[in-house]
């Protein structure tokens, strides 16, 4: 799986546009997350003289797991890119940078072929939630049986543990190790 552009044409005339669709039922996210819908990518290149804005969205849809019951929850994804492309020929040219300021403010290319498949992962990953959860009120599962809270009630002690204590209890059970 890798999703790239080729950037030959555009790079080479100034005031130009390339226009990208690129779309893939597969792409690899993290363990924990699975592309759902196929992602579907536009892109609008337009070659500003030294450097090669870049701009679109992606369009998919992940399936996460809940953090406190863990079933499944989709996500719809629906995020913009926006990036400046320098070739690393051009680099000197576009100003008095340091290193880490070129990565934080370029993406720099140095073949007409531009593989982009980690900067589609990053923005689709950066576009979730930071707290993902199947509704506002889900209630986890109990730390003791594991039943889903959710659909039914299970028959443990739901005292609720004093979080100071249960710190405590995991600072004695280091000790003891
Ligand atoms: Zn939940
Ligand atoms: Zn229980």
């Amino acid at each position: 799986m890798s999703l790239s552009i080729n950037l030959g044409r555009v790079r080479n005339t100034v005031g130009t546009t390339s226009n990208y669709e690129l779309t893939t039922e597969k792409f690899e996210l993290t363990d924990e997350l699975e592309v759902t819908k196929p992602v579907r990518i536009s892109l609008m290149v337009t070659n500003n003289g030294r450097i090669l804005e870049l701009k679109g969205y992606i369009n998919t849809e992940i399936e996460a797991k809940c953090h406190r019951c863990l079933e499944p929850v989709i996500i719809p994804i629906n995020t913009v890119i926006e990036e400046e492309l320098v070739y690393f020929a051009d680099l000197r040219y576009v100003g008095d940078f340091s290193e880490v300021e070129v990565e934080e403010k370029f993406l720099v290319f140095d073949n007409d072929i531009f593989d982009l498949t980690d900067i589609f992962r990053e923005y689709i990953i950066s576009a979730l939630p930071s707290r993902i959860l199947c509704t506002e009120e889900c209630r986890g599962l109990c730390v003791k049986c594991g039943q889903n809270l959710n659909i039914k009630n299970c028959d443990c002690n739901t005292e609720e543990i004093d979080p100071r204590l249960e710190i405590l209890a995991k600072l004695i059970g280091t000790e003891e190790v």
